[in-house]
């Protein structure tokens, strides 16, 4: 009933020419892909080239944030109708390098949600915690918090639109993956936050493992019971890799 997702976050990588060429050689591949939607998330330079090249495929294009206002004194800022009027899908939000290096808080992020879903915007709100909050026994805690406050203004029968991605922040980029329980209990522990606020619309959710998926781990990641696609960094960069990851989608 959920369809899988599998997303490349390219974070700050990719010049036109280098998304041209990647996306030229990736849409061959996914030409016979029919389990599964598949979207890469670039650099803001780069979507108008990546929304060309991909019109009329089934490779969607996303961004990587954005503001919460539709327009505005906010110097540097990209806003949801501006995404929306490139024919951008969607748009990552709350990724933890966004937290961590710009200083992204809940509390924008509360904003930013609703007003990507209101310009026609599909969201992957990301959530995690730090390798020390995981040591303290923080984790169900600091997922409450991102996933409620994300959330909190999203009218409930939209709930289920809302992509969550678990990103334990300890094994992005760093080789250590979850391990399938880890990954389980959270993506378990995701799906029954968004229930305590609707239960119908939380079996609508569509909910990501990141961290270090590869095409040696993803399978049995993807085969997880609350999994319902992979939210790709690294890997997500090397056309292979990345086609290994989506035919690895049960
Ligand atoms: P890696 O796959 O490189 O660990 O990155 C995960 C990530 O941050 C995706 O958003």
């Amino acid at each position: 009933m959920r369809t899988p997702l599998i997303a490349g976050n390219w974070k700050m990588h990719g010049t036109v020419a280098e998304t041209d060429e990647r996306i030229a050689a990736l849409l061959p591949r996914l030409s016979t892909v029919d389990h599964a939607d598949v979207a890469i998330c670039v650099p803001f330079t780069a979507l108008q080239a990546a929304v060309d090249s991909t019109r009329g495929s089934q490779l969607g294009v996303f961004a990587q944030n954005m503001h919460h206002e539709p327009q505005g004194a906010f110097t540097g800022e990209v806003s949801a109708p501006m995404l929306a009027e490139l024919e951008v899908g969607g748009v990552v939000l709350g990724h933890s390098e966004r937290r961590t290096y710009f200083g992204e808080t809940d509390r924008a992020l509360q904003l930013k949600v609703p007003a990507a879903l209101e310009a026609g915007l599909q969201v992957i709100l990301c959530v995690g915690e730090t390798e020390e909050e995981r040591e303290k026994g923080d984790t169900e805690r600091r997922l409450r918090h991102q996933v409620q406050e994300g959330l909190e203004k999203v009218p409930s029968d939209r709930l289920g639109d809302v992509i969550l991605a678990y990103e334990p922040v300890w094994a992005i980029g760093t080789g250590h993956v979850a391990t399938l329980e880890q990954a389980q209990d959270a993506l378990a522990f995701v799906r029954a936050l968004v229930a305590d606020r609707d239960k119908e619309q939380s079996k609508r959710s569509r909910i990501l493992y990141g961290g270090s998926m590869k095409p040696d781990n993803a399978a049995d990641l993807l085969a997880l019971p609350d999994c319902d696609g992979g939210l790709i960094g690294g890997a997500s960069l090397d056309v292979s890799q990345f086609t290994a990851i989506v035919e690895a989608v049960p």
